[in-house]
């Protein structure tokens, strides 16, 4: 979402032209970025701060903007901490950045811009275009949270939960679609809570699947608790949507999944997924979790590597519980550090043997592959498979939006290197 959120927050200040940079030293204005959900993500600010503060010892000082979650979580303590910042932008008050800017401009400093105005950031981000034209995109249908998982910081940075205008969507993604992409990605730190007046989830991915030069979709990230029917029939009949569905659930513990505020069991998660099967017998699952939350038993944690082997999740992102200031899992007593990373060890060895033994299985077989870019590397080509695996091809044709049958010849845990089958035809998403 935060780059979505910075190509958006782009698209405004190209207004009163400030635009992108790739060379540091050129930049007038330096915006930040920034993720609060770990203690690490935030600890990064402070560091980069310190970067671009070096940077620029000799040089006259760029405008620095730090927006995001760490600026609404914290943004009073980095202005009074480090004067080398201007202003902090939460991330629903970003439609107001071309005023910041102009402000600090006329010598206003510390400006600290952190109401939740969500309605009207995207009632603005509607008047301008969306200039993305990345062949795979992103584009935001809902935001914020009303669940409170006790350890999330997510409610208190984002905010609540609201849903955009069906038809702004739709029209965001037919101006994404024009400007050359053809993958979106819906996004929402609830995606499947979306609901704007009665339309769901399901309904935006059966209208999107009607859009002819649109050739993939896929969204993240999804609760189990709002996994409803209509979105689990969705993947059976929506052939445009790709069949690897990241669903995060955790823990395999109940118990824990209880403590956390989850609002669902161990065995509802299973539900879903096998329904999820029967409906789509070729889908896939990726998943977050969360590994030595607190009060987490060697029990709880066993169940936890127990569910990763039986649903073998093709990817996963997993971390060691990050107490979060201000969350009420904050208060509870941690696992000691050894232990924790211990788990986290086993864990990821464990994920990481199920990633290899599936990838290795890929190998002498036939893939569809959407190209995205160029590789750095002359004549190599980087796309994704329905997965959203990464695969690279040799190929002296211009394969930027293609897709193409792909054999793959060998993989390492991050890509997958194949080579074009033309005599195959490309497997065509019919509406
Ligand atoms: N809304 C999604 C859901 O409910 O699954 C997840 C969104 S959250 C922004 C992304 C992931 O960050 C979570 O799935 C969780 O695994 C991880 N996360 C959030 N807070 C955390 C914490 N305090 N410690 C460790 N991991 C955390
Ligand atoms: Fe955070 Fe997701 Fe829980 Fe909301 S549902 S509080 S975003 S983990």
């Amino acid at each position: 979402m935060n780059e979505y959120d910075s190509n958006r927050i782009l698209d405004f200040t190209k207004n009163i032209n400030y635009i992108s940079t790739k060379n540091i030293e050129e930049a007038d204005c330096y915006i930040l970025n920034t993720c609060h959900i770990r203690a690490k993500a935030t600890d990064k600010v402070y560091h980069e701060v310190g970067r671009v503060k070096k940077e620029f010892k000799n040089k006259k000082k760029p405008i620095v903007l730090i927006v995001g979650c760490v600026a609404q979580a914290e943004g009073e303590v980095l202005l009074k901490k480090e004067k080398f910042i201007d202003a902090v932008v939460g991330p629903q008050s970003y439609h107001k950045i071309n005023k910041i800017i102009s402000n600090i401009e006329n010598n206003n400093k510390e400006i600290n811009s952190t109401e939740f105005e969500v309605i009207e950031k995207f009632d603005q981000l509607h008047l301008i275009k969306n200039s993305n034209s990345k062949i795979s995109s992103f584009l935001t249908i809902q935001e914020g949270c009303d669940k409170f998982c006790k350890f999330c910081v997510v409610p208190y940075t984002r905010g609540p939960e609201y849903s955009r205008s069906f038809s702004e969507i739709i029209s965001e993604a037919n101006q994404l679609i024009e400007n050359g992409s053809q993958e979106i990605i819906l996004l929402g730190q609830n995606v499947n809570a979306y609901n704007f007046k009665d339309k769901k989830l399901s309904d935006l991915l059966n209208s999107l699947n009607e859009i002819k030069d649109l050739k993939r979709i896929r969204y993240t990230t999804s609760h189990p608790k709002d996994f409803t029917n209509d979105l689990i029939d969705a993947h059976g009949e929506c052939k445009k949507l790709m069949p690897l569905l990241h669903l995060p659930v955790q823990s395999g513990s109940t118990k824990i999944l209880k403590s956390m505020n989850r609002n669902h069991t161990v065995e509802e998660y299973f539900a879903i997924i096998e329904k999820l099967k029967k409906k789509n017998p070729s889908i896939k699952f990726s998943s977050d979790f969360i590994i030595a939350y607190p009060g987490e038993t060697k029990d709880d944690f066993e169940k936890t590597v127990s569910l990763m082997k039986q649903v073998e999740f093709i990817n996963s992102y997993s971390f060691n519980f990050s107490a979060r200031p201000g969350t009420p899992a904050a208060n509870l007593k941690k696992i000691n550090e050894k232990i924790a990373k211990e788990r986290l060890t086993i864990f990821q060895r464990v994920a990481g043997e199920i990633k290899t033994k599936y990838r290795r299985k890929l190998v002498d077989s036939t893939t569809s592959v959407l190209f995205e870019n160029k590789a750095k590397d002359a004549d190599k080509y980087f796309g994704r498979d329905e997965y959203f695996n990464s695969v690279i091809v040799n190929s002296k044709e211009n394969l930027s939006g293609k897709v193409r049958n792909v054999k793959i010849k060998s993989c390492n845990q991050n890509t997958l290197f194949g080579e074009i089958i033309s005599e195959n035809k490309p497997k065509e998403y019919a509406a």
